[in-house]
C-alpha cells in the first residue's frame, strides 16, 4: 500500500467499515459500514469523494422526502453548559 496518514505520516493505512454521521445544516444522517481508509497509528480516517458524494446524495433525497431512511433513531442534545458535572 503507497497511502500514508497526511495526519501523522505513519505509513499504514488499513481498509475498515465506519460509522459516518453526516450533516446537513441542522439535519443529522447516521451511515453504518461506509468504506474507509484508517490510519493505523492515529486512527485518521480518509474517504473516497465517491464514497461522500454518495453519502450525501443520499442525506438530500431523505430530506427532500424522496427516499425514507431504513431506521429513525431519536437522538440525545445537550448544551455543554448544562452538563452535570
Ligand atoms: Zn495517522
Amino acid at each position: 500500500m503507497t497511502e500514508q496518514c497526511s495526519f501523522c505520516g505513519h505509513k499504514h493505512l488499513s481498509h475498515k467499515l465506519t460509522r459516518y454521521l453526516h450533516q446537513q445544516g441542522d439535519e443529522l444522517l447516521i451511515i453504518d459500514d461506509v468504506p474507509c481508509l484508517e490510519c493505523d497509528f492515529c486512527g485518521e480516517q480518509y474517504f473516497e469523494a465517491a464514497v461522500l458524494k454518495a453519502i450525501e446524495a443520499e442525506h438530500l433525497a431523505i430530506i427532500n422526502h424522496q427516499k425514507k431512511p431504513t431506521w429513525i433513531k431519536p437522538v440525545a442534545v445537550e448544551s455543554f453548559a448544562a452538563l452535570s458535572r
